[in-house]
């Protein structure tokens, strides 16, 4: 079965942070980190209907004027998420410009500034000339965003002023074998979708599900138990996971957010700026080595470490900072510990 969720990242790994990632399924796209963007494509960008925003070092946030510049004339909406501050951050951008002419714009951007404690959203519309307008605060409860399909959750991270770290998580793929539906002799309506969302929502197997059809235009139902149904007809395939986590030092709390927010992930996205043998400059400027995101990689299990973001400093051979992070991710090497 193919995945749904496909990611790259947006430029070289000593070029902004970026990770653009399509959804197969949907003809649509999501963004974490906004640094430069311009070698992208604009049908793709244009695809973006959800931007998260792990903190707004220039690296990190200096595509937002291409991407606003994208959208501006389009009939589209684009929801933004950051840290605290962002709204400030994206109020400054846009008050950098004249928007006189923009006033037949449908383009709406939604800005949800990621609070501790709550999630503070604004709304700016171009025919608006971009003035702010509340949509409202909700509790913080680490999940950002949710579908039928997936969810994105996040962690404040410390980088000396608040991170975001991100997971993109797809939700338990229920599948129906056909083989076994038509064994019994039930035509497929929509009564799989509400067996579907009895199955995720955790409903005990005694719930009664109940199928309607028009045969012989006579309406027939019959009924079935939810337990029944989905040992019978269902396949349950564990959904793909896709982590990334950016500009962090390695301190015991970070990691245990990390470890938390990544966990089992297939393909885990990390920072590693410096080699071990320059930890004390990873230190001093809030960021990981590459042991250190290998350390990470193997505590919460994921699948696959993919290491970006790695300081000027390599640019001659990056070989090192590769390999160092797959030795220890391989547990060839030690992994760190926390000072
Ligand atoms: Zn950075
Ligand atoms: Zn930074």
């Amino acid at each position: 079965m193919k995945s749904a969720f496909v990611p790259r990242l947006v430029n070289h790994p000593f070029g902004d942070p970026g990770l653009f990632v399509a959804f197969r399924y949907e003809g649509r796209a999501m963004l974490f980190d906004l640094g430069r963007i311009d070698r992208q494509a604009a049908t793709e960008l244009l695809k973006l209907t959800h931007v998260f925003v792990s903190h707004t070092h220039m690296d990190h946030f200096i595509g937002f004027d291409h991407l606003l510049r994208i959208f501006l004339a389009r009939p589209q909406k684009l929801d933004l998420y950051g840290p605290p501050g962002i709204v400030r951050n994206v109020c400054g951008k846009l008050a950098g410009y004249t928007w006189n002419l923009v006033d037949n714009y449908p383009f709406a951007l939604t800005v949800h500034e990621v609070g501790r404690e709550q999630v503070t959203s604004i709304r700016l519309r171009a025919c608006t000339g971009f003035a702010v307008e509340p949509v409202g605060e909700t509790p913080f409860t680490g999940v950002l965003y949710e579908s039928d399909e997936c969810t994105v959750t996040t962690a404040h991270l410390d980088h000396r002023i608040p991170c975001l770290g991100f997971a993109l998580t797809e939700k338990t793929r229920l599948n129906v074998r056909p083989e076994r539906l038509a064994e019994l002799g039930v035509p497929a309506g929509r009564w799989l979708n509400q067996l579907k969302q009895l199955i995720r929502a955790g409903r005990p197997d005694d719930t009664i599900v109940r199928a309607e059809w028009t045969e012989d235009d006579r309406i027939r139902a019959a009924t079935f138990s939810v337990g029944e149904l989905r040992e019978r007809l269902i396949v349950e395939t564990r959904g793909q996971k896709i982590a990334y986590v950016v500009d962090t030092i390695f301190n015991r709390e970070n990691i245990a957010r990390i470890t938390e927010l990544v966990r089992g992930a297939d393909v885990f996205f990390c920072e590693s700026l410096f080699l071990d043998a320059d930890r004390d400059q990873a230190t001093k400027r809030y960021h990981l080595t590459a042991r250190q995101a290998a350390t990470l990689a193997r505590v919460a299990g994921v699948g696959r470490l993919e290491t970006f973001h790695f300081s000027p400093r390599y640019e001659r051979d990056p070989t090192p900072l590769r390999a160092e992070a797959q030795a220890v991710f391989r547990g060839e090497l030690p992994a760190d510990e926390p000072q």
